[in-house]
């Protein structure tokens, strides 16, 4: 077994883990990364980048179906999967290989293989070469998470599928149910009912994505109903079972939704088992790992981030706390990320995105604030563009008038919403918003509009 010594130590090469590597490394620190995948993480492998790759192939599918409505052109033709796949396959080596350069020129050793602590100074990385022994001073676990299979379901890759099953199907499902309405479920619904499938959404509550504002939820939803997805309101799936052509979803109240293949869309669980959580004496909870404000665990020299701490589940946030992981470990000044100012956004037609402070948040803490919304019905540029579903709503401190948060459903909401994004972290007043001078005719008119 050979044995090497770093400064930091980090298990887990996905957004978290290869920021505190790059930052840390700029900063003059000795870095080594453990990865048993891909450099980049399952956010490249699995996650945002595939599905968002998707997103953009379903939202450009979905602009040729309108194309015909418009009589533009006869056929929208059909989506080639193995095209798109091959396409995904491109875009996430391509940015692997930028990862991978980068580390490499700012000297970070990536250890390709399984990491474990043996020891709160000390890990060994299963390797195609043998075992390696590495002593460290400081580490990060950086593990993230895969999707949560319940334990009445069977995954088979083939009709019982993953978001990590999507990327490269044989063909467009013909009839695909998603279980589960949340983030991950409803993106899926919209990117599969664009490609041409029949989709109907298992919505184990009263309104899809259920933690979100009922008016947020109540676009979509129209959106989906109008588009003729099916959605099954108030059902909780039981079981799956595999038919001679496809799948029946048994749910607990006793209806039956029949399709060709089953999504499981229902959380994910951490990725903690096996990484010697106990020899290096940290504390988990129900397999996350909690963290203070500076992402230290139990054990003070070990931190933690990203997905398998349970904080909130986006790669900008596990970037963003790997940066300043690197800052911490390295003794260098930083302050604690501030999650109140988190933008957001669900990648469906149309796009919902929020950030800070979003009025039925507020209405939940029992704080007052000062709401406004402006329909993009009333925007010149969507009305122009035929994107008028949707709204802008901004949310300030009415004794200060300062922006708090907002949220935007609508075409490009994802963009858009960094607008806002701004005005939070820099907290602008909604007067500056309102007196900033947006090009005209463009849907950020309607943001200022908002602040009005
Ligand atoms: C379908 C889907 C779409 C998403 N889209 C978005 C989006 O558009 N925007 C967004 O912000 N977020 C999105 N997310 C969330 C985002 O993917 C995660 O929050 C992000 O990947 C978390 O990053 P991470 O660094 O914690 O870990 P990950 O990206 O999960 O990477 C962890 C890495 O650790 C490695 N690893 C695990 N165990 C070991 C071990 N013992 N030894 C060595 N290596 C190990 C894994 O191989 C993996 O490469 C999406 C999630 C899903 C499921």
């Amino acid at each position: 077994m050979s044995d090497t010594r770093t400064h930091l130590l980090i298990i887990g090469g996905g957004p978290a883990g290869t920021q505190a590597a790059t930052t840390a490394a700029m900063k003059g620190g000795r870095v080594t990364v453990i990865e048993k995948d891909i450099v980049g993480g399952a956010a490249h492998l699995w996650d945002c980048i595939p599905s968002k790759t998707m997103a953009a192939s379903a939202l450009r599918h979905t602009s040729v179906r309108n194309a015909v409505q418009l009589g533009l052109i006869n056929d929208p033709g059909r989506v080639d999967v193995h095209v798109l796949s091959e396409r995904i396959t491109e875009i996430t080596a391509d940015i692997n290989a930028k990862w991978i350069n980068l580390l490499d020129s700012q000297q970070v050793d990536i250890i390709r293989g399984t990491g474990r602590f043996v020891g709160p100074n000390e890990a060994i990385v299963e390797t195609a070469d043998g075992d390696k022994r590495i002593s460290f001073d400081k580490a990060l676990i950086s593990t993230g998470s895969a999707p949560r299979v319940p334990d009445w379901a069977e995954v088979d890759r083939e009709r019982v599928l993953t978001s990590r099953d999507c990327y490269d199907l044989p063909e467009v499902p013909e009839h695909l149910v998603v279980i589960g309405s949340g983030v991950t479920g409803v993106e899926f619904a919209h990117i599969f009912e664009s490609m041409g499938a029949d989709v109907s959404l298992v919505v184990s509550r009263r309104q899809i994505l259920p933690h979100r504002d009922p008016e947020v939820a109540a676009v979509l939803e129209e959106d989906f109903l109008e588009r003729g997805v099916r959605l099954v309101i108030g059902a909780r799936a039981g079981s799956i079972d595999l038919t001679a052509d496809g799948v029946s979803v048994v749910c607990n109240d006793g209806r039956v939704i029949s399709g060709s293949h089953a999504l499981l869309a229902v959380g994910s669980v951490p990725l903690t088992d096996g990484l010697g959580l106990d020899a290096a004496g940290i504390e988990t909870d129900h397999g996350y790992i909690p963290v203070d404000e500076y992402q230290r665990t139990s054990v003070p020299h070990i931190y933690a981030a990203g997905d398998v701490t349970g904080q909130m589940p986006l790669s900008s946030v596990a970037s963003m706390q790997g940066r300043k992981i690197a800052h911490h470990a390295l003794n260098l000044p930083v302050e604690p990320l501030d999650y109140s100012k988190v933008a957001e956004a669900i990648f469906t037609e149309p796009e919902i995105a929020s950030v800070g402070l979003v009025d039925v948040a507020a209405a939940a803490e029992g704080r007052k604030v000062r709401t406004t919304k402006v329909p993009f019905a009333s925007n010149a540029r969507s009305v122009l563009q035929h994107f008028t579903r949707g709204f802008v709503k901004v949310t300030s401190d009415p004794a200060t008038g300062v922006v708090l948060g907002g949220t935007i459903v609508g075409h490009r909401a994802s963009e858009l919403i960094g607008v806002l994004a701004l005005a939070v972290q820099a907290q602008v007043s909604a007067q500056t918003l309102l007196e900033t001078l947006m090009v005209h005719p463009s849907m950020t008119e309607a943001i200022s509009d908002a602040a009005e």
